[in-house]
Parts: structure tokens; C-alpha cells; sequence
């Protein structure tokens, strides 16, 4: 049987599920944790972007095989940085993502124009997730359209409308689903609320994410 996957959690760890933790550079991995990482600078803090700090990212990259994605980077146009800041961060990583063949996971905050030019221009040829979706099915659809995947949460379990629209819209061969800062739910239960929703099979729909796993990451070792 296959298992559940949480693309993007900072805590819950389910037993039995596939997991992508995410670490900042200078967060700690939890050192009994033997799942998978993401790490990146996130948009919030891309004012302390240095060489250095990139260097050092880069070789926790390279030293620790379990680090499976970029992440979460992007744009964010509600945070207190500059965007420019959040610009010059994002491609730098973008840049680093594609070097070490690493898919991206993205922190979009009314900025999905400026996330798919850059990455339009970066060159990076590996598919975008956008983590956390919530928002109108347009902006689902330019992000599909844009070849990007689309990663759902604790709002599908909620009564957000235009959240469950847009996830009703997204096919689940563009589908993830995740717990990210929640802890008041489980990633069970956002399987759970999804395959209702969707109104397939739980087991449909985590082999369903499983081939989308498969197709976007690979084993590190
Ligand atoms: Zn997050």
C-alpha cells in the first residue's frame, strides 16, 4: 500500500507518511527526524541574503542527501522586504534549484505574475509547487497553465469557497496536499476531506499523489 505524503510540513510529522520537512539554513533537524527535507530562504527573511549564506545552503544541499527540494522560497507582497530584496533571494535559489536538479517549493503571496516571470527567465527547467494554495480558480489556472503544481491544506477542511473551487479545478495529476504551519490538523484528515471533495477513493487519490511524487523527485543516495 502507499503511503500518505505530506509535501510540506515545519513540524507535524505523521508516522507511516512520506514527509518533506522544511528547514531554514540555520534551523535544526530534529535529530531522531529520518524523513525528507526542504530547505531554503524564505522570502520573509531575504534581506540577510549574503555569498556566504548562499554557500552555506548550497553545501547543506550537497552534504545531506535527505534535503529532496528548494524551499520554500518565492515572493511574498504582504511581508515587511523590500521585493526587490525577495527577487535578487528567489533567483539565486532558483538558480541553486536548478544546478542540483531540485524541484522548488513556493511561498506566493499575491505575487504569482512575478514568481512565473522569474522562473520564466531563470532557465530552471523543473516543475514549480506552490505550497499552501488558497485563492480564486483563476490563479490556479494561470499557475497550471504555467506547468506549476499546486499543494493544498488546512483550507480544503474549512468552508473556503474559493479555495475549494480552485481545488476542485486542479487535476490530480497537479495535485499535493500538505499540513505546512498547522496543527490542528492532520494530513489523514486533509487526504480525507480531499478524497470526499474530489469524490474518489482515498486509495485513488494518494496513489494518484504517489505517481506525482515519483515523477518530480528522486532519490538522492
Ligand atoms: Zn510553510
Amino acid at each position: 500500500m502507499e503511503k500518505l505524503i505530506n509535501i510540506h510540513t515545519h513540524g507535524l510529522i505523521a508516522q507511516g507518511a512520506i514527509t518533506i520537512l522544511n528547514r531554514m539554513h540555520n534551523e535544526e533537524i530534529p535529530s531522531e527526524y529520518s524523513g525528507y527535507l526542504s530547505m531554503g530562504l524564505h522570502p520573509m527573511h531575504s534581506d540577510q541574503l549574503t555569498p556566504e549564506l548562499l554557500v552555506s545552503i548550497e553545501e547543506q544541499v550537497i552534504s545531506n542527501k535527505k534535503i529532496i527540494a528548494i524551499g520554500e522560497i518565492g515572493l511574498d507582497k504582504l511581508c515587511h522586504v523590500y521585493l526587490s530584496s525577495q527577487i535578487t533571494a528567489f533567483r539565486e535559489q532558483l538558480k541553486l534549484a536548478d544546478k542540483h536538479s531540485l524541484p522548488c517549493i513556493i511561498h506566493n503571496v499575491r505575487a504569482t505574475d512575478e514568481i512565473l516571470r522569474e522562473y520564466n527567465q531563470s532557465g530552471n527547467s523543473h516543475p514549480l509547487i506552490f505550497h499552501g494554495f488558497r485563492g480564486k480558480p483563476v490563479i490556479a489556472k494561470q499557475i497550471l497553465s504555467a506547468g506549476g503544481y499546486l499543494s493544498f491544506g488546512r483550507a480544503i477542511t474549512t468552508k473556503d469557497d474559493a479555495t475549494i473551487a480552485s481545488f476542485l479545478k486542479t487535476p490530480t495529476n497537479k495535485l499535493f496536499l500538505e499540513t505546512d504551519e498547522a496543527t490542528d490538523v492532520t494530513i489523514e484528515e486533509v487526504y480525507k476531506a480531499a478524497a470526499m471533495l474530489k469524490q474518489i477513493s482515498e486509495e485513488e487519490l494518494i496513489s494518484e499523489i504517489s505517481t506525482n511524487f515519483a515523477r518530480l523527485f528522486t532519490e538522492r543516495e
